[in-house]
């Protein structure tokens, strides 16, 4: 059968068949940049990479350190012994570290006596980020309640010489402060959820703090003389307050030590900074 129309398409007809043709490539070459326009978008609204909170390479290392324990019980007061509730604490902050991505090694986590000392060598061993010592206060007034933490920025002999080595300064003689942002920090973050007196932070050379070559505080959780702190200290909703503090107090100065890691150190000034005093105190 004789097809109706053979004649091979006019000039006319082969000049809108290319506007058809250029038309449409130019469409889609439009609707190609504007679909890839709207996924940029689309991808700058999701952040392609989920930052970590800590962007070292390991990371952050917490010593937690429950003081007394084993035969030495620490302040007994109106049925509570010190190194019962030291060691419940610890167990609750090293949970709590533990979830935000901080690994955390106790120095004790059962009933056990360890020297002073031996506490510091862990955290010294373990090259700590940080190393928190918790206690419980005492007081011949009954009235006296509230939340105190220690420091020192003088480190024994032996930890200067190790934090010149470590750090890189010219000479042993090194000032360290970065146990006061330390005691700064769990201080303020703990009295402002908790609510208790804030008696401040204090410098003494306790073994725990002055031994470690490390960023190292020592927080007087509450008085168990006094009666109504000794009570609240007992209670599982006043202890989760207690660590959460704690815990925001650590968290804050790893970072703020992250950025800047040789944050604190210092050489130490003879002629302006106090001699270093090396009588230590041992029970906190
Ligand atoms: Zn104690």
């Amino acid at each position: 059968m004789k097809k109706p129309n053979s004649k091979p398409p006019s000039r006319f007809w082969i000049q809108v068949r290319a506007f058809i043709q250029c038309f449409a490539s130019y469409g889609a070459l439009t609707g190609g940049i504007c679909a890839l326009a709207w996924l940029s978008t689309r991808l700058e609204a999701v952040p392609s990479v989920q930052l970590r909170p800590w962007d070292l390479n390991a990371e952050p290392l917490v010593v937690i350190d429950a003081g007394h324990g084993g035969h030495d019980g620490g302040a007994v007061a109106g049925g509570t012994i010190e190194k019962n509730l030291t060691l419940e604490l610890a167990l609750r902050l090293r949970d709590e570290l533990t979830t935000k991505g901080i690994r955390v090694k106790m120095t004790r986590d059962t009933d056990v006596f360890l020297p002073l000392e031996e506490r510091a060598a862990i955290a010294n061993k373990m090259e700590a980020a940080a190393f928190v010592s918790l206690h419980l206060n005492t007081s011949a007034t009954p009235e006296v309640d509230g939340i105190e933490t220690y420091f020192t920025e003088q480190k024994t002999l032996s930890a200067q010489r190790a934090i010149q080595a470590k750090w890189g300064m010219p000479t042993p003689a090194v000032k360290d402060q970065r146990g006061r942002w330390l005691a700064e920090s769990l201080q303020q973050h703990v009295c402002k959820i908790t609510h208790a007196a804030d008696r401040g932070i204090k410098q003494r050379n306790y073994v725990v703090v002055s031994q470690t070559q490390v960023p190292s505080a020592l927080i007087e959780c509450g008085f168990l003389t006094h009666e109504t702190e000794a009570l609240k200290l007992k209670k599982e909703d006043y202890q989760k307050l207690l660590i959460s503090g704690i815990s925001d107090g650590v968290i804050q100065f790893l970072k703020a030590q992250q950025s800047q890691p040789k944050r604190g150190i210092s050489s130490l000034n003879i002629a302006a900074d106090v001699p270093a005093d090396e009588t230590e105190v041992t029970a906190p």
